[in-house]
This record gives C-alpha cells, sequence and structure tokens, in this order.
C-alpha cells in the first residue's frame, strides 16, 4: 500500500489526539515533514505527493514515539531558544521560552556596567543544553563564562551545541553540584545566572507526561519545598560573587516572596528587581551584592 501526505497526516493527527497530545495537528505536520526531509510547507502543498516505504515506516516510528507522550523536541533533537538552534536529548532539560526574560536581563545589567569593553566573567549554574550560556556568548563577545552541571551526559550535550555554535574557545565546563571546586576556574565572577530546578516534589505528579516521563527530573525537582536550591544558591554564590556582581535567577510560579526574603535575609544584596513575563507572572529576578560587603 502507497500512502500520500494526506492520508498519512490525517493517520497521524487521529492517534496523536487519541493520546491526548494538545497539539497533534501540528506534531503530526512537523514530524510528516521530518520524515520525508522536507519544509513542512511541503506537506500542505502536495497532499497527493505518495511518501516512499522507507519513509512512510520512519514516520509511523515518529508518530508511535509522540503518541507516548515523547516530546517532539526530543524526537527532533532540536530546539530554538534565542533564535539559536540547540541539539536537545533525554539528558537535558529542553529550554524554554520564558527563560529568555533571564538573558534579556541580564544583557541589560551587563550593558550597563560601566567599562562594558572589559571581559565579564559569568558563571552559569546547571548548564543543561548550554543554552543560557551560549545565548550570552552570542551576544557579548569579550564575555568568559564557565558552566557547571551535575550530569556529566548535560555537559556532553551542552559541549557540542557550544561547539556548533563556535564558541568553545569562551567556555569551560565544570561537573559539580551548584558553585565550581578547584583552581582552574575564576575565584570570582561578575555574574552568576542560574535556571535551577525549582519544583516541589509533591507538585511533580501533577505535571503533563512530557514532563514527568522524559525530562531530567534532576534538572527539574528540588526538594520538599522547591526552594531548597534556592537556599542554597543564595548563600553560597557569596563565595564566588564579586561585590558589585550581580545574580540572576528564574524562579517558579508562586515562589517570589520567598526568594526576595531569602535574599533580603543573607544581608548581602541590594538592588532586588523582578522582571516579569508576558503573562505578567514573576519569571526573573536579580539582585546586586553590595559593594562593601
Ligand atoms: N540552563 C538550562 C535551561 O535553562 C538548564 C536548566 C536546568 O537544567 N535546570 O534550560
Amino acid at each position: 500500500v502507497v500512502w500520500n501526505l494526506e492520508k498519512a497526516a490525517n493517520w497521524a493527527k487521529d492517534i496523536l489526539q487519541k493520546a491526548d497530545v494538545a497539539t497533534f495537528g501540528l506534531d503530526a505536520d512537523v514530524l510528516l515533514a521530518h520524515a520525508i526531509n522536507r519544509p513542512r510547507r511541503f506537506v500542505f502543498t502536495y497532499p497527493d505527493y505518495q511518501i516512499p516505504l522507507e519513509n512512510l515506516e520512519v514516520f509511523q516510528k515518529l508518530i508511535f514515539r509522540r503518541a507516548k507522550r515523547e516530546p517532539i523536541h526530543y524526537i527532533l533533537n532540536n530546539r530554538e531558544f534565542w533564535s539559536l538552534e540547540f541539539f536537545v536529548n533525554s539528558n537535558v532539560l529542553i529550554p524554554r521560552p520564558e527563560t529568555e526574560h533571564l538573558i534579556d536581563h541580564f544583557l541589560e545589567l551587563a550593558r550597563s556596567q560601566k567599562n562594558e569593553q572589559r571581559s565579564l566573567e559569568v558563571l552559569d549554574i546547571g548548564v543543561g543544553s548550554g543554552n543560557i550560556s551560549i545565548a550570552v556568548l552570542k551576544e557579548l563577545p569579550l564575555v568568559k563564562v564557565t558552566a557547571i552541571d551535575i550530569s556529566e551526559d548535560a555537559l556532553e550535550v551542552a559541549k557540542r551545541n557550544a561547539k556548533n555554535h563556535d564558541v568553545l574557545n569562551r567556555i569551560q565546563f565544570c561537573l559539580g553540584d551548584l558553585f565550581p571546586k578547584g583552581d582552574l576556574f575564576p575565584d570570582q565572577f561578575d555574574f552568576v545566572l542560574s535556571n535551577p530546578p525549582y519544583i516541589a516534589s509533591s507538585e511533580f505528579d501533577s505535571l503533563e507526561p512530557e514532563i514527568t516521563c522524559f525530562e531530567p527530573k534532576v534538572a527539574l525537582i528540588s526538594g520538599k519545598t522547591g526552594l531548597e536550591v534556592y537556599e542554597r544558591l543564595i548563600s553560597e554564590t557569596l563565595l564566588r560573587l564579586k561585590f558589585g556582581g550581580y545574580l540572576i535567577l528564574e524562579i517558579g510560579d508562586g515562589q517570589l516572596e520567598q526568594i526576595k526574603n531569602l535574599i533580603d535575609q543573607s544581608g548581602e544584596f541590594a538592588e532586588v528587581f523582578t522582571v516579569f513575563d508576558y503573562a505578567g507572572k514573576p519569571r526573573t529576578i536579580s539582585a546586586r551584592r553590595k559593594i562593601n560587603g
């Protein structure tokens, strides 16, 4: 039997809809285009195009994976962030568009530094796919980044992306739990950036299966309250952040007041600033380390 594009698309939409995939139509078309190595518009323009058997088999496998709720970005091994393409697999969190607020805010602060020509040292904690580090390096040609992750497999992905984006010469990778240890790395940083795990273990099961069954738990779950990693980050950052340097964090829903309290309690920060996302939710918080400790 030979299937044309229209038939294949309808078959797939039906399967994905029955599997409760909210974006069933879009995903079917994207995976179909991918399976035949054509742009998506080809699928709409040539509904009668007969799919070679080989490609049809590939397509069906992709659809069965998606029907099990595997995220489409893992199936395609690709996710766009900050208009850059990132290789992703199940060892790394899929970059989220909300995290672009952190980049925006960082750039604003970095560009307002008195001497923006000087090479800023940036620490990215929980590098994952490398999205934050690489966006930063692409925007500011003098910046150097130290990127840390607790997962060796995640570091492999970040290195691959750094190579693809030609920034390997300005990034140093480090395996570890929050702050880098050892003298290979700068003593002190101008910026500490992080999109840390911030989900409470009790909330985890209520999330979509794309997240709970496929994304790395270590990148998502913080502990009982969801604030555990922030507590450590805020206190330990003092060992590594320059006076006058900035800590910039992505924050979860409903965590703003508690995180502000943690920052205030340390007594070390001033100029606390909150960035809201397009839905009006607090998304990113920055705090500047006091100059005189
Ligand atoms: N920095 C990566 C991101 O923002 C990974 C974050 C993480 O693993 N918690 O997507």
